[in-house]
C-alpha cells in the first residue's frame, strides 16, 4: 500500500532526528499533508500503527494538519480552492493555474518529553 511506504518514510525521518538529538522516542509528531498530496488520510491512520511499531514513534501522538489545496488562475489571477488537480477557475473557466498549496507532505514538528 502506498500509504505504508509514506508512513515508513516518516518513521525514517523521525529515526534520523532521534539519532541527531540523542533520544530514544518522541511523544508527538505533527504532520502537514496537502489534500492533493495523494494520501488517503484514513489509509494512513490504518497503516500507522504497524509502521511505528518498535520505532522512536511507537508512543508518539500523531497530529495531522490538513492543508486545503489552493490554486491561482494563470489567466485572470483569481485564487480558488481545488479538490482535484483538473479543477478549473470558477471565474473564467480556465484550466491553466498555479498550485499554491495542497501538495505538501512534511513533518512539521517532533516533540519528546
Ligand atoms: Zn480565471
Amino acid at each position: 500500500m502506498h500509504e505504508m511506504s509514506i508512513a515508513i518514510g516518516i518513521v525514517n525521518i523521525a529515526k534520523d532526528e532521534a539519532k541527531k538529538a540523542k533520544i530514544d522516542s518522541f511523544s508527538s509528531i505533527d504532520l502537514e499533508i496537502g489534500t492533493l498530496a495523494g494520501i488517503e488520510f484514513d489509509s494512513l491512520d490504518f497503516v500507522w500503527e504497524v509502521a511505528v511499531k518498535d520505532t522512536v514513534l511507537e508512543n508518539a501522538k500523531k497530529r495531522v494538519h490538513k492543508v486545503e489545496a489552493k490554486a491561482r488562475c494563470s489567466d485572470c489571477g483569481h485564487e480558488y480552492p481545488i479538490s482535484f488537480i483538473h479543477d478549473n477557475c470558477p471565474k473564467c473557466g480556465s484550466f491553466i493555474k498555479i498550485i499554491l498549496q495542497g501538495k505538501e507532505l512534511r513533518v512539521k514538528s517532533l516533540e519528546y518529553s
